[in-house]
């Protein structure tokens, strides 16, 4: 019989399996000679009392014994997802335009259905997209096709490979998702550790083992191949074309573009696919020493310790007066503001990291969410022009010559913040606690 244990403490110098089986035993009183640990299902870090931290774990066993408690375990069963009866519909071959996260999933998915997917994708492999990425950061000459956030594997490519999302919710589908990564080449841990992360390196060879995959199974994937229009007919898409010269027919197509093909998007818009507007958060990149993080979060007795690496951290205010929420978004300890520029003239930057985590900096966006009234419009695309208007004006700001605008924190405090001390702002819940801004003079901020 398996069975769930969750909420095992493990002091941090503890960690190990052992421990695990005597925490088992101790918590729910079966004799460690009667059960196996098969399977650890989450592992939290728990920094919450800075004289002791913990790991928090769940873990399934497998006994013969009936020791069944409800209090300290449950019967475990592992969900399955099944999402074969959506799919039977589909005979001919299916296209798929976008060969990032979403467009290698739906390959996945359809390829383990049978069907041998068409696949569009307007940038470059991940071997000669890196070159024109390196060629972008170093001699500032962006190809609008082939960037950080174009080409085979998407916007993420180059990330911090951040497996998680705010919100808590390791679905089964989550879960699928983890062990399809740990399929291409992710460590296994990913599947059980709460905040798993890839980093860049990893990243670009689990893309490309899927392309592997995909290919070896009757897929087909096209480079710089990008869908210029679709065929309607009769109220209903009959098909793309490709490079404004191609054509392809096809009854299914999968379109998986991503974040920023503002020019596909508005070529779809004019062909009268529905679309409704989205709620869009704007900012900028604050990055830190990671020390400094790191002393705050771990404080001295844990700073430094082995298997802990670079620290994170999350801070959110919500102004109701004015309903507007301020919080910090994909933070990446250990690793680098990049700039993930993908139109002439328009600049954007995000934050990446490797598998190591080891640079000497953190970075976390800090962004305010956006009303449909800071639009100004209230058509579908509204968001693009108040978008592309704030990307254009941090391009100039950098000196138009694709240089990130950076300033430091306490510049832009006393410029921009209307005059507000720091005190005001720690008052108001924008600061780190803790944190005494005041005797730093390392931060860059930048745009988002
Ligand atoms: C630098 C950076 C770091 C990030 N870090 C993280 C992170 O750590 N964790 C996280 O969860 N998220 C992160 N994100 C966000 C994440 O990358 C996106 O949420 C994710 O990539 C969305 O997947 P997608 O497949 O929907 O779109 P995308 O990844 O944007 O993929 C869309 C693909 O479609 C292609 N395409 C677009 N238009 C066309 C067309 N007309 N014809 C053919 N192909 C087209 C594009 O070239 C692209 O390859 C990061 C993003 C960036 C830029």
């Amino acid at each position: 019989m398996d069975l769930l244990v969750n909420t095992i403490k493990i002091p941090i110098e503890k960690d190990g399996m052992d421990e695990y089986v005597r925490a088992v035993a101790q918590t729910t009183g079966i004799p460690p000679e009667k059960f196996s640990i098969i399977k650890i299902l989450g592992k939290a870090l728990d920094l919450r009392r800075q004289e002791q931290f913990y790991y928090r774990l769940s873990l399934v066993i497998n006994t013969d014994e009936c020791f069944f408690n409800s209090e300290t375990c449950v019967p475990y069963t592992e969900a399955v997802v099944d999402t074969r009866k959506q799919l039977t519909k589909i005979k001919a071959r299916p296209v798929i335009v976008g060969f990032g996260p979403a467009g290698m999933f739906a390959a996945l998915e359809l390829i383990d259905h049978g069907l041998e997917p068409l696949i569009f994708e307007r940038g470059k492999g991940i071997e000669d997209r890196s070159v024109d990425v390196e060629r972008f950061m170093n001699e500032r000459e962006l190809n609008p096709e082939s960037n950080i956030q174009f080409g085979e594997g998407g916007a993420g490519s180059y990330s911090d490979g951040k497996l998680f999302s705010r919100r808590d919710n390791n679905s089964s589908t989550v879960n699928r998702v983890l062990k399809t990564f740990v399929k291409f080449g992710a460590p296994p841990e990913i599947e059980y550790i709460s905040k798993p992360h890839l980093g860049t390196d990893v990243l670009c060879k689990i893309v490309r083992n899927i392309r592997l995959y995909i290919l070896e199974r009757g897929g087909d994937i096209h480079y710089s191949s990008k869908m210029t229009d679709i065929i309607v007919e009769d109220g209903a898409a009959r098909g793309i074309v490709i490079n404004e010269e191609q054509e392809v027919l096809a009854s299914t197509i999968f379109v998986a573009l991503g974040h920023s093909a503002r020019d596909t998007v508005e070529m779809m818009c004019s062909r009268g696919v529905a679309m409704e507007q989205r709620k869009i958060s704007v900012g900028m990149r604050i990055e830190h020493p990671v020390e400094v993080i790191n002393r705050m979060r771990y404080g001295s007795k844990y700073d430094g310790f082995p298997g802990l690496g670079a620290a994170s951290y999350s801070l959110n205010y919500t102004n109701r007066r004015v309903r507007r929420g301020v919080y910090t978004f994909c933070m990446c300890p250990g690793g680098e503001v990049v700039n993930a520029s993908s139109s002439n003239g328009m600049l954007v930057v995000n934050g990446m990291s490797y598998s190591d985590r080891a640079s000497p900096f953190s970075n976390g966006a800090l962004v305010v969410s956006c009303h449909a009234t800071d639009y100004g419009d209230d058509g579908p695309l509204a968001g693009f022009t108040f978008q592309q208007d704030i990307e254009q004006k941090a391009f100039l700001a950098g000196g138009a010559d694709w240089s990130v605008p950076a300033q430091n924190l306490m510049n832009f405090l006393g410029e921009k913040g209307g005059g507000h001390s720091t005190t005001t702002l720690v008052s108001k819940g924008l600061s780190l606690q803790k944190w005494d801004i005041s005797s730093r003079n390392l931060y860059a901020l930048s745009f988002f």
